[in-house]
């Protein structure tokens, strides 16, 4: 099974290659054709724990690795490293059931790849017969970054630039980053928002000069190697589900996501690509509702103010993976090329009526500002006595907007409630006049949810990391760190 560019310009490469190489030269996103997406049995994968569940998902997906091969390195990647020995679990509160991907090191989903993106991309350099280092640039809207970075740290031959948007994200998530350890990384502040960094990061990725041994790579969504290690969480939600007796096996089930770069919820639907019952896709936005928008009416439009939010990991106007979505669903690579290419000439496009149909068969989409996100917390705080972070709040709420009585529905929990303590507390009505650390202590206090381990004496820690840059200026950046010898 190769690997083509979605704009259909870049020759096919191998899944090793495409993980190596990050993004296609054509500005493409690397994806598998629609018609190649393996299949699996639920019925045979009934009973499996994560790791092995993962290797098998992984080899079908990334055919240059052997199921052997992908299970040792999904051991090595999550082995330790999770609070929880399910490493994902469902979190059943009777009424609600809420997937947790919280447990990792970082405490937001983003650990679920990225302690597995490290070793698959070390092991396909050496199946490309590559010894080159490799420079990984990932832009973050606060998760991915810190988790990144975590995945990547001390690793031989790999070093990795974070850049961030500087007030764009939570006083914890700044912390977690700029506090990060490792010979081989650097975390560079963005005066903009998530955006002007993303596209920062592309940019240099079209543009930067050749250094020989050096080669570029990306742990953002666009990477096809940070994508299908969550396609297993899919599974072993649905296969949790029917444990737990809420459906039975071959029911379909529905999934809500809290959603940015739509990279967690294109996994659930090439989950169900592979023959999982995958009901309904919901995707929830918060109010920066470019995709609500879009799924309701098959018009993207950017051109719209950025809001910042409480869930500000979502806080995205331009979706990178939609277009793998707009890949799979089309077949038509040229068809994506001229979407995107009028996205970024104009600021819009408009998918044609019937993709647009198909795209709604599958997907539904809600969106919520932030007071409703804080409601959320409270209504759930309250009823359930489960504690919701903001992203999954927007999730929670967009399943109530598209209404639980259309079915049942897992609902991702992508991060921590500790990592946005201020907008939790502020939504169940606790003043605090301190700083997000000690909103933290409070919240533990007051909820006796226990503190993630990772997030204890966060405050304590040193601040290792101090640049900051222009977007204009990102390039620039990145090619004086690649000629800085000391650090290659
Ligand atoms: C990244 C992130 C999301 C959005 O995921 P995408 O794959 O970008 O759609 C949602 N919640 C949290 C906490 C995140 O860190």
């Amino acid at each position: 099974m190769n690997y083509y560019s979605s704009r259909g310009i870049s020759e096919p490469v191998s899944s090793a290659r495409a993980i190596v190489d990050g993004l296609a030269p054509d500005g493409g996103l690397y994806t598998m054709a629609p018609d190649a997406i393996p299949h699996f049995d639920i019925e045979e994968l009934r009973g499996m724990d994560y790791c092995p569940l993962a290797a098998k998902i992984v080899s079908a997906l990334l055919p240059d690795f052997e199921e052997e091969e992908a299970l040792e390195l999904v051991q090595k990647a999550y082995s330790g490293k999770f609070s929880n020995e399910k490493l994902a679990p469902l979190a059943d509160t009777g009424k609600d059931m809420f997937l947790e991907l919280f447990h990792g090191p970082t405490s937001a989903f983003k650990d679920m790849a990225l302690c597995l993106l490290p070793y698959l991309m070390k092991a396909s350099a050496e199946k490309c017969g590559s010894d080159d280092t490799i420079l990984i640039l990932t832009a973050t809207s606060g998760d991915t970054g810190k988790a990144a970075m975590e995945g990547f740290r001390d690793v031989p031959g790999i070093r990795i630039i974070v850049f961030y948007p500087e007030e764009g994200v939570s006083a914890v998530q700044k912390q977690q980053m700029v506090s990060q350890e490792g010979k081989n990384v650097k975390v560079c502040a963005v005066r903009g928002n998530f955006d002007d960094a993303q596209n920062g990061v592309k940019h240099i990725f079209e543009s930067a000069p050749e250094r020989e041994g050096l080669s570029l790579s990306s742990a953002n969504s666009i990477n096809i190697g940070r994508l299908v290690p969550q396609v297993v969480y899919y599974f072993s939600a649905y296969l949790a589900a029917v444990e737990n007796g809420r459906i039975a096996l071959g029911d379909k089930l529905n999934f809500c996501v809290p959603t940015g770069n739509f990279g967690d919820i294109l996994a659930g639907y090439i989950a169900g690509e592979m023959g999982l019952p995958v009901g309904k896709l919901i995707c929830a936005s918060n109010e920066n509702d470019v995709l609500t928008d879009f799924i309701n009416t098959g018009v993207y439009d950017r051109r719209r103010d950025f809001h910042k939010t409480v869930s500000p990991s979502m806080d995205i106007l331009i979706s990178s993976n939609l277009e793998r979505l707009l890949y799979l669903m089309s077949g038509d690579a040229k068809l994506v090329a001229g979407l995107m290419e009028k996205l970024k000439a104009d600021g819009y496009y408009q998918v044609p009526a019937e993709l647009l149909e198909k795209i709604q068969a599958k997907f539904a989409a809600y969106s919520c500002d932030d007071r409703r996100t804080k409601a959320a917390i409270a209504s759930v705080w309250n009823g359930q006595h489960y504690l919701m972070d903001t992203h999954t709040a927007v999730a929670w709420q967009a399943y109530q907007d598209f209404g639980p009585e259309n079915g049942p529905c897992v609902i991702l929990s992508t991060a921590s409630p500790y990592k946005f303590p201020a907008a939790v507390l502020s939504a169940l009505s606790v003043d605090c006049e301190g700083d997000e650390f000690e909103m933290m202590e409070l919240l533990e206090q007051v909820s006796s949810v226990p503190m993630p381990e990772n997030l204890r004496g966060l405050r304590e820690r040193s601040r290792r990391h101090k640049d900051v840059v222009d977007p204009y200026a990102m390039g620039a950046y990145v090619y004086f760190k690649m000629d800085d010898k000391e650090w290659r």
